[in-house]
């Protein structure tokens, strides 16, 4: 379809190329006059056409058919030699040359999407250059100030603004269309043409030059026709950027319409009083308006110059300074000194819990809080100081003029207020809290002004896990805690590929028998220089950085294939059970069940004899996700013993709700239970109360044969202690389990005091 008109296009400009021809090799001016008619005449219905076809808007439209019946009627009366026609004719061609020019603004503008700049700038130049060079070379030839002469001088300008716009709009390359080549090619024509037939009306040129004027109208009549059939006529996409006239481009119009008019002014001297005036006057518009240009430029170039070190520098959801900005003031801080009794100082602020705000209430509520967080504490802070942000929820103040320590500290509580009013959100009023980190900066300190924000990030850490909410102030010991955290968690991630963990087991013992009912697994991290940490130290890094996860898995299929090995071995009964250590993070995992089962597989153990040991914490942060994860356990025939119990919230409702079977004793009571009445009678309480549940009970880190006959008398199966045995390497288990049995019961049992522990 769009090549089918392409083609028509090409037809319909095959005949006016015919009949442009004609009119050129016509010698009778009559039948040049005719042909010029007919090529205006039928520029109507072409119109129509494309309107219909194109959907050419009628406004258009209309402004093509006005052109060209303007020009049509123009060269019509100029064919009538008396001095009324050829004034009647100039008027005629100017109005056609304005309609011309206020098409062409509103195409440009239409096409570079209403945000061209700079155009109507030059297009002042133009024209003042324009009418200036007319006035001096034209004006000089026509040499009278008659109607006719002044509506010729104010047309060459309005020409060369025309011939101006329909450049730009070629100088974007989008705007390269047959049909915008046509428009221009016909603007061009028209424009050659009009020339002319003005010299010709000036009586400076010969009837040759009026015969060059149809010939040129009519060629240009069929470009106009053809353009608007062209289906180039409708842009192709709209939504381009708009890419303006190059500066080179714009440089080099502008100094050609300061350079033509300057010449022509340099050959051509003023002729009288007049002459010079209008000179003058139009030497000074042309100056102004190459000034206004060169102003606009100049504004524009610092707008965005502006803008851009703007961008560079704020952050761009809350204005504050950003990370680059503080860190610079810091430095200018350091590097120029300070009052003596200026105590500058850096508050690292942190968001709790932002990220719960951005998953439950969306990123849009996000921005909100994190915006009026801003404003609060540009409030709070006096205007001497910065308030930036540091990277998504963390803010930090720098207050380069605080009088002592103590103002630091009254400006840290000052600011942990802020966030005792809820914030009101287009989705309703929310808390949020902060935790904040204190570092002061010190006149001697060598540290960069990074490390200076790292010791408040440091401090602000110690908040978080001081319960956050909360302030914490720097001192040189956090840094060496947090050097060596960091070296731990490093040598950490590589433990399990090479090989260093192991496991320790502590034999549990059923008091009733002595006989020894299962072992809990204990790891121990062997580092490569042979010092072992203790997994109280590695086991919380590993929580914190999730390395936890791998740890466990393998921890768990390392225990049972112990187990089994064990059994296969005769070391303890086929029923001997096997409690492995299960933590927050690996019972919050969702793939944790089938790890569990997994290695059930692998090691061939039966699921009853598995017992995982879970702390209460997950149970009361997470207890959808808890209650989820052990059902799973359960389903699968697995045991859940609740480890540490008595030392949290350890309330009957939690023994109730979540499907568990053993309770362990936190050694902290089974400490005290010989001596310490408090204690004894917790841990009645806590065998009674697991006893009506139907719980088994186990007692850890039994110390002396005494606590363990008053855990007996209170009704407590199982323990384990050092007492019984340290937990030992698995090639040590056949002689520790084979010693406990040849003891048969505990002498203590019977009243008798047990002289050593059985190994280490
Ligand atoms: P826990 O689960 O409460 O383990 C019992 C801890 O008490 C062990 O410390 C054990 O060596 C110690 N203990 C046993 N008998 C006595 C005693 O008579 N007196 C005293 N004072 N202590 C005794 P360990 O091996 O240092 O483990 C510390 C904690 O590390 C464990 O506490 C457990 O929470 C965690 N843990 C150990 N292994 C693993 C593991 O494989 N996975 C996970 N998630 N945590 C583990
Ligand atoms: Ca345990
Ligand atoms: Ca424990």
């Amino acid at each position: 379809m769009k090549r089918a008109t392409a083609l028509q296009t090409w037809w319909y400009v095959a005949i006016g190329g015919a009949l442009t021809v004609g009119a050129l090799s016509a010698s009778d001016p009559m039948v040049r006059m005719t042909l010029h008619g007919v090529a205006a005449a039928q520029l109507l219905p072409v119109l129509l056409v494309a309107a219909r076809r194109y959907g050419v808007t009628r406004r258009a439209a209309a402004v093509l058919a006005c052109i060209g019946s303007l020009t049509g009627l123009a060269a019509l009366v100029a064919g009538f030699d008396p001095v009324w026609s050829s004034a009647s004719a100039a008027a005629l061609e100017f109005v056609a040359a304005c309609l011309t020019v206020a098409g062409l603004a509103a195409l440009v503008r239409k096409r570079s999407g209403g945000t061209i700049t700079g155009v109507g700038g030059d297009a002042a130049i133009v024209a003042v250059a324009a009418l200036l060079a007319a006035w001096v070379a034209v004006g000089r030839t026509v040499g009278n100030t008659g109607f006719t002469t002044v509506v010729l001088h104010l047309q060459i300008p309005v020409m060369a603004v025309a011939v101006l716009l329909g450049g730009t709009l070629l100088l974007d390359t989008r705007n390269r269309t047959a049909s915008s080549m046509l428009l221009v090619g016909a603007l061009g024509g028209a424009t050659g043409a009009d020339l002319l037939s003005m010299l010709a009306a000036a009586g400076t040129a010969t009837a040759l030059a009026q015969h060059l004027a149809t010939t040129l109208h009519v060629a240009s009549f069929f470009a106009v026709g053809a353009a608007v059939l062209h289906p180039t006529v409708v842009p192709s996409n709209r939504h381009q950027p708009h890419r303006r006239a190059g500066d080179a481009t714009r440089v080099a119009i502008a100094a050609a319409s300061l350079a033509i008019p300057m010449l022509a002014l340099a050959v051509w001297p003023a002729r009288d009083g007049t002459d010079r005036a209008v000179r003058v006057v139009g030497v000074l518009l042309l100056v102004a308006a190459a000034a206004r240009n060169v102003t606009k430029a100049v504004r524009a170039g610092r707008r965005v110059h502006d803008e851009l070190l703007q961008g560079a520098q704020t952050d761009p959801l809350t204005g504050l300074p950003n990370r680059q900005v503080l860190l610079k003031s810091i430095h200018r801080l350091m590097a120029q000194g300070w009052e003596p009794e200026h105590h500058p100082t850096l508050f690292f602020i942190d968001l709790d819990r932002f990220k719960n705000i951005n998953d439950s209430l969306g990123h849009t509520a996000g921005d909100e809080v994190l915006l009026m967080v801003a404003h609060r504490l540009m409030r709070a802070v006096r205007p001497t100081s910065t308030v930036a942000r540091w990277s998504s929820d963390e803010y930090v103040v720098l207050c380069p003029d605080l009088p002592s320590s103590q103002a630091a500290m009254a400006l840290a509580e000052r600011l942990l207020t802020i966030f005792r009013e809820p914030l009101a959100l287009s989705q309703g009023d929310v808390f949020v809290a902060a935790s904040i980190g204190v570092a002061a900066i010190s006149p001697t300190s060598a540290a960069s002004p990074e490390d200076l924000v790292r010791h408040a990030d440091t401090a602000m850490y110690r908040a978080k896990d001081q319960g956050r909410n909360c302030i914490a102030v720097y001192d040189e010991s956090m840094h060496e805690r947090v050097s060596h955290r960091l070296a731990v968690e490093t040598a950490l991630h590589r433990a399990l590929d090479r090989r260093e963990l192991r496991l320790y087991h502590q034999p549990i013992i059923e008091l009733a028998s002595g006989d020894v009912v299962g072992f809990e697994a204990l790891m121990r991290w062997q580092q490569a220089d042979g010092t072992i940490v203790s997994p109280a130290e590695f086991i919380p890094i590993a929580e914190d950085t999730g390395t936890i996860v791998p740890i466990g898995a393998w921890a768990l299929l390392e225990a049972l294939s112990q187990l089994r090995s064990w059994i296969d071995d005769g070391v303890c009964s086929s029923t001997a059970t096997m409690s492995v250590n299960v933590s927050p993070r690996q019972l919050a995992d969702p793939h944790f069940p089938s790890i569990v089962s997994e290695a059930l597989v692998r090691s061939r153990v039966a699921p009853q004899l598995l017992w995982l040991e879970v702390t209460e914490s997950v149970m009361i942060t997470e207890p959808e996700l808890a209650l989820a994860t052990l059902r799973k356990l359960r389903s699968l025939g697995v045991r859940v013993a609740l480890d540490d119990f008595g030392t949290g919230y350890s309330s009957l409702s939690l023994l109730q709700k979540f499907p568990l079977q053993r309770i362990k004793i936190d050694r902290a009571f089974v400490h005290g239970v010989a001596d310490n009445p408090n204690d004894r009678s917790l841990v009645r309480t806590i065998v009674a109360m697991g006893t009506s549940l139907g719980l088994d009970l186990v007692a850890e880190g039994v110390e002396s044969v005494h606590q363990l006959q008053v855990l007996s008398d209170l009704g407590c199966d199982k323990a384990q202690g050092f007492l019984i045995s340290h937990p030992v390497p698995a090639e040590a288990m056949r002689s520790t389990v084979a010693a406990l049995e040849r003891l048969g019961h505990f002498p203590g049992l019977r009243g008798a005091e047990r002289p050593t522990a059985v190994s280490r």
